[in-house]
């Protein structure tokens, strides 16, 4: 995906041009992985920017950074007003990703990183759809989700990502859009950047959080929307062949957002279309994010007065 530069980039505390938005070759997160971040979308409604769930993700970004020992060295509200501050300043007015990061800089060789200095900046500019096909054809990865007790998956650390690099390329060389993990037991997991459901027989089904996922926003906000529709939604164990055979699958995520998944292995899924189901949640999230159903309102965060 091609970044869409803007005008500025907060870090430490301050606004600075894009440009100077720099950090030295020998920071610690380079070599090691230890920083943590957040993904999150603001959305254009045609006369204000909203940012979703941003407390939710600020709140997730200050547990990913407690586990490794980081002190983001703001504020939840701090860091949450930085966010809005930095859009405005951007005068960013259509869908954009919004991505704070707190990681260990430069000072310290060696793996203890505690020593080294902590430090925050949060970037956002123009975004658009990340899963571009209308339906993901995926396989199922040769790699497993990490497991928690090996590198904890429920954490948004930066190192973490280099195992769902492995299976996003294994599936895009393999000719896929997409990549599903299995976990240590061989149970679906999620996808190398999303959550995933299925749906069978009226239930909409997920992995639980012991399958070695990233304990979604985007997968609470689709429970939330199945709870409303009084649909029964099941946080179990999924089978690889209970998903080959699901009547419909999709992934949820920030820059995934609801993505119907059409394939597995070669496998249709349902009749390897967007699933009815899919895609009403679909239409109801992209008019919850832009505000056009009032009960969801608490979710967004105004940009502009
Ligand atoms: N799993 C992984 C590995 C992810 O990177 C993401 C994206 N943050 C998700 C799931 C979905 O999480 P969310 O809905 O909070 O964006």
């Amino acid at each position: 995906m091609s970044i869409k530069e803007v005008d500025f980039i907060w870090k430490n505390g301050e606004i600075v041009k894009w440009d100077k938005a720099k950090i030295h070759i020998l920071s610690h997160v380079i070599h090691y992985g230890t920083g943590v971040f957040e993904g999150i979308r603001g959305y254009w409604s045609g006369d204000n920017l909203y940012v979703f769930r941003l407390e939710e993700h600020i709140n997730r970004l200050f547990e990913s950074s407690e586990l490794y020992f980081m002190d983001p060295g703001y504020t939840k509200k701090e860091l949450s007003e930085a966010t809005v501050e930095l859009l405005r300043e951007n005068n960013i007015e259509s869908d954009c990703y919004i991505r704070p990061l707190v990681y260990r800089g430069y000072g310290k060789i060696g793996l203890n990183p505690l020593e080294a200095p902590v430090e925050t900046a949060i970037i956002g500019f123009p975004f658009g759809k990340y899963i571009e096909a209308e339906g993901a054809r995926c396989c199922v990865s040769s790699w497993r989700r990490i497991p928690t007790d090996v590198l904890p998956p429920e954490s948004k650390a930066c190192g973490n990502y280099i195992n769902s690099v492995l299976a996003k390329v294994e599936a895009v060389k393999n000719g896929f859009d997409e990549a599903i993990f299995l976990d240590h037991d061989g149970y679906v997991s999620e996808g190398s950047g999303e959550n995933l459901f299925i749906v069978k027989d009226d239930l909409v089904i997920t992995p639980p959080t012991y399958s070695s996922i990233l304990i979604g926003i985007t997968r609470d906000t689709v429970m939330r929307l199945c709870y409303d529709m009084e649909v029964k939604v099941q946080e179990r164990p999924i089978t690889r062949t209970e998903l080959i055979h699901a009547e419909e699958a999709f992934f949820s995520g920030t820059a995934a957002e609801i993505t119907p998944i059409v394939e597995v292995d070669h496998h249709k899924i349902g009749d390897g279309d967007t699933g009815e189901f899919t895609k009403k949640l679909m239409d109801s999230f992209q008019e919850i994010v832009r505000g056009k159903i009032s009960n969801y309102k608490d979710w967004l965060t105004p940009v502009y007065d």
